[in-house]
């Protein structure tokens, strides 16, 4: 278990967590980056800007 670091409500984490991956936290749709694994470390992942300039 982790505690997110939004809402702080604990919560399961994906069994194969890899480095950087993003996960959603359930409770606060909040997208969290695996900052470190051991120990693991959340983080707000920052907001995804769709700026591609099409
Ligand atoms: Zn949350």
């Amino acid at each position: 278990m982790i505690e997110c670091p939004i809402c702080g409500t604990d919560f399961e984490l994906p069994k194969n967590l890899e480095e950087n991956e993003i996960i959603d936290c359930d409770t606060c749709a909040a997208e969290l980056e695996v900052t470190r694994l051991n120990p693991i470390k959340l983080e707000e992942a920052p907001e995804e800007q769709e700026d591609w300039g099409e």
